[in-house]
């Protein structure tokens, strides 16, 4: 029997949770052909086409769409899905330097539980999830050593495929037989990809440089620590929330000291000589970001705003050849 199928965009929602349901919580990334591609004033880009993305796959039969609280605009996304019933938004907490939203978080997960067993999942056991947490741990680790022998594109699209396929099983390996490109090392950050967008990886590839960390939204970046095995034993819900919002990164948390901490560790961990920085259109939180991330990187960074247009691209070609030109 298919299981029930739920869709959601946000790292912070682990699918090991899902597979302890018996349920498959896929985070989406492929926009439906029949999706609107105009820009929406005041919109940001990745949430509108979450929109369409959870419209479309309710429609097609998914038991629901989970949504999260890291940004007004996902909130929004919410508000705007019907069935009501059929959405659930997740309550993330901003804060994370206390153990109160550590327990929220925890809590969360627990409700999100509920709307699983509602729509057609089972109660899980901490037998089932330990299990899924080793699968879904070791498929990772497979997966981030695959990393060496793609191209950055070619690897984004693992990663999309794993989220989606949210069981613990890896796609083909897909070897890229081009291998992982040449020249100076760039390091991309930002705001979330959809597959669509990967021709920015390409780009800054056919421009001369080579992608060596991918630390946008649906990148390496917002994976979540490897489990420890003894609190696994011990705690598997208590260290699943650790694993995930514990320890992953990101712009919105406050503060988010972390997320420089991360990058600092992973520039100087692999040769960066330069930053690409990806804002999707109407993002407050990381255009609040943008100056302060110039200034405090070491190396050059080019901004560019992620619009899916001829204008939008061009505009990011002329920056991304600028910074290495810079570079060389
Ligand atoms: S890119 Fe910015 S506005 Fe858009 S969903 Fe992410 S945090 Fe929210």
């Amino acid at each position: 029997m298919d299981l029930p199928e739920f869709a959601c965009f946000s790292p912070f929602l682990p699918a090991e949770w899902g597979a302890a349901h018996g349920v498959r919580l896929r985070r989406l990334a492929r926009l439906p052909a029949t999706a609107s591609r105009a820009a929406r004033e005041g919109r940001c880009t990745y949430a509108a086409n979450a929109v369409e993305l959870a419209r479309a796959f309710l429609a097609g039969g998914g038991a629901g769409a989970v949504f999260t609280t890291s940004c007004d605009q996902m909130r929004r996304s919410a508000e705007l899905l019907a069935p009501a019933e059929r959405v659930f938004l997740f309550n993330l907490p901003h804060t994370w330097e206390t153990p109160l939203p550590h327990r929220l978080y925890r809590q969360e997960l627990l409700r999100l539980s509920g709307f699983f067993c509602r729509a057609g999942g089972r109660a899980f056991s901490e037998e089932e999830l330990v299990a899924a947490m080793r699968r879904f741990d070791e498929a990772r680790r497979e997966l981030l050593a695959r990393q060496e022998r793609l191209r950055a594109a070619a690897f984004a699209r693992q990663l999309f495929a794993f989220h989606e396929r949210a069981d613990g099983s890896l796609p083909e390996a897909g070897l890229d037989e081009a291998g992982p490109a040449r020249g100076p090392g760039i390091a991309v950050l930002g705001g979330p990809l959809l597959e669509r967008d990967l021709w920015l990886f390409d780009l800054i590839e056919e421009s001369g440089g080579r992608v060596l960390l991918n630390a946008t939204d649906t990148g390496e970046r917002t994976l979540p620590r490897c489990f420890d095995r003894g609190r696994l034993a011990a705690d598997p819900l208590g260290e699943l929330a650790d694993a995930y919002f514990g320890h992953i990164p990101d712009v919105f948390r406050r503060p988010n000291s972390e997320l420089f901490r991360y990058l600092r560790r992973e520039l100087e961990a692999r040769a960066v000589h330069g930053a690409v920085l990806v804002m999707p259109v109407w993002c407050d939180f990381w255009r609040a970001e943008a100056e302060r991330l110039r200034a405090w990187l070491p190396c050059p960074l080019a901004a560019i705003d992620l619009a899916d247009d001829a204008n939008g691209r061009e505009r990011a070609r002329t920056r991304v050849q600028a910074l290495l030109e810079t570079i060389s």
